[in-house]
């Protein structure tokens, strides 16, 4: 039901909730000038769009009431109910965090993932009031607008990926990126909007002869359209490919929606007989979802005029999960008739979907030290994943550029401990491989085997580092990782003197540099730097990143130890 038709029921628990929440916030105005009450309709109303149910679309309409307002949580409580003040309560305690820079994101993590172990409810409320808020960002002081992107780009937006929200996290990106890369936002308006264009003036020529074909394979698709790629997200793959735009093939991407499964498959066939798919290109999805439940068939094919497409297959159940994801779901299983909400029940977290937050749960308990579970967080958990397959069919869920001793570890610590070598479809590979989704990996063991010291510089899990390290804490071991290095990809703008306060924040930090270079990009506007150093201490690292990120200039700064 829509907002509206919710609100029509003067003797529900949404109109309630809108008339309290429009007494309490009465002449309150937000930054921008409007009356605060607009932004809990507008939090609401999402709500009520995702599906979710009047309890949570009422909580979405007091959610500021508690915090902000004389009305207080008791209140709540006495007039709608503990379960709808337990979904206050906890959007504002996620709200509520104490410290400030990196132990104040850690801190809403932590509060996020027990919240949404306990109930999701609470974080999809939160979701929704974040995404009101980047809607209404410009009117806010820039410093705030920065602080509040970034957290939205390092925390939100994975979120929302991770709960299948794809639009949600997608949007939350692209609302973000323009507070944390004006230049490069500036440069790719002004760049590529006509390759969009000239893209879609491309996809309009074909789309008939793809309707076409399907009707002869008697096919009638609900929906053929195109799905530009987002900003922020051709931001990220431009520079993989050094700002190469001909590189980048779904910038422009067909989506065809069909009714069935069967359906899907035999379009994916109809395609293939048109054009010619390229290999390595055609990813199942339906088969093996992605980790976020992610359902679709992908191909890449070579189109009319010998130009790549890619091509974006689904039912429209897949779709609406693909759009809203967790939520889609959660308001599919309220309409089989469990209207009943168990609050505060596990079930959530027992179904398969969102196992990941148990997993999550668990595994923050193990870090002792803050810091290593933010960057443990970042790497396995926020990355982009690949899913590889042993060969009896089990899939393997790691992070992008896992290699087959990942893949050992992430199976069973003995394995990963007794590992001697790996076949991926079949071929011998050496350990350091980069595997892809789809790739089977068998793992060849040896019994009383020990894991190599030189495996640290390519396994990428922490949970293969770790073991690697406590298995072979020797001499030997320290002398040999210190031939490991790390490398710094630094991007900045461009400026005299920028490559030196780089080198000498380096060797202030007491730290040899192996080798540098720098290229530049964005109309020369940009640079991007490549600096390898002799260090691979966790903590050194982190030092030299505090001062390197002080350096005029400095936008972004990845690194990893190879
Ligand atoms: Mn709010």
């Amino acid at each position: 039901m829509s907002f509206e038709e919710l609100l029509k029921d003067k003797n529900g628990v949404v109109y309630k909730a809108y008339e309290t929440a429009r007494k309490a916030h009465a002449g309150v105005r937000r930054f921008n000038g409007e009356p605060y009450f607009n932004h809990s309709v507008a939090v609401a109303r999402e709500l009520a769009e995702w599906g979710l149910d009047e309890n949570t679309v009422a909580a979405g309409l007091l959610h500021d009431v508690a915090e902000d307002t004389a009305y207080g949580l008791e209140n709540i409580g006495k007039d709608f109910g503990e379960e709808i003040a337990f979904l206050v309560d906890g959007v504002t305690k996620i709200g509520r965090v104490k410290y400030r820079g990196q132990e104040r994101q850690i801190e809403s993590i932590r509060k996020m993932i027990l919240a949404m172990a306990e109930d999701l409810r609470v974080v999809l409320i939160r979701l929704a009031d974040r995404h009101h808020n980047m809607r209404t960002l410009s009117a806010l002081p820039a410093p705030k607008q920065r602080r509040i992107a970034q957290e939205t780009m390092e925390i939100y937006a994975p979120l929302a990926y991770r709960l299948g929200m794809q639009r949600l996290s997608g949007e939350l990106e692209d609302l973000a990126f323009p507070y944390l890369y004006p230049n490069e936002y500036k440069w790719i308006i002004h760049n590529l909007k006509y390759h969009y264009e000239e893209r879609e003036k491309y996809l309009n020529k074909v789309k008939p002869l793809v309707e076409k074909a399907l009707a002869e394979g008697g096919i009638k698709p609900f929906l053929i359209d195109f799905r530009a790629k987002r900003y922020s997200s051709l931001y990220k793959k431009l520079l993989k490919y050094d700002m190469d735009i001909s590189k980048i093939y779904d910038l422009v991407a067909f989506r065809i929606i069909v009714g069935t499964v069967e359906e899907c498959y035999a379009t994916l066939g109809i395609i293939h007989k048109l054009w010619p798919p390229l290999p390595g290109r055609i990813k199942d999805y339906i088969a093996m979802p992605k980790p976020n439940g992610y359902r679709s068939l992908h191909t890449t094919v070579l189109c009319l005029d010998k130009q790549i497409v890619e091509f974006q297959i689904r039912t429209e159940e897949m779709h609406r999960e693909a759009e809203n994801g967790i939520a889609a779901h959660w308001a599919y299983e309220q309409s089989k008739g469990s209207k009943q909400y168990a609050r505060r029940q596990a079930s959530v977290a027992d179904s398969k979907e969102i196992a990941w937050v148990e997993k999550l749960r668990s595994w923050q308990q193990d870090f002792s030290d803050s810091k290593e579970f933010m960057d443990a967080l970042k790497i396995d958990f926020f990355k982009d994943r690949i899913f590889a397959m042993t060969p009896v069919g089990e899939i393997v869920d790691l992070p992008d550029g896992a290699t087959p001793v990942d893949f050992a570890y992430q199976i069973h610590t003995d394995i990963g401990d007794q590992c001697v070598g790996a076949k991926v479809n079949g071929k011998i590979v050496p350990l350091d491989y980069k595997l892809r989704s789809q790739d089977i990996v068998e793992i060849i063991t040896q019994k009383n085997k020990k894991p190599s010291p030189a495996w640290l510089q390519f396994a990428i899990t922490s949970k293969a580092k770790s073991h690697i390290r406590s298995a072979s804490k020797n001499k030997d071991v320290l002398l040999k990782s210190r031939l490991a290095a790390t490398e710094f990809k630094i991007i900045a703008l461009d400026r005299i003197g920028l490559l030196k306060d780089v080198t000498s924040a380096v060797s202030r930090s007491h730290i040899n540099i192996q080798s540098s270079s720098s290229s530049s990009f964005g109309r020369g506007n940009l640079q991007l730097l490549k600096i390898k150093c002799d260090v691979i201490d966790k903590s050194k690292v982190s030092k030299l990143l505090i001062k390197l990120k002080g350096i005029e200039g400095i936008k972004e700064i990845d690194w990893r130890t190879i």
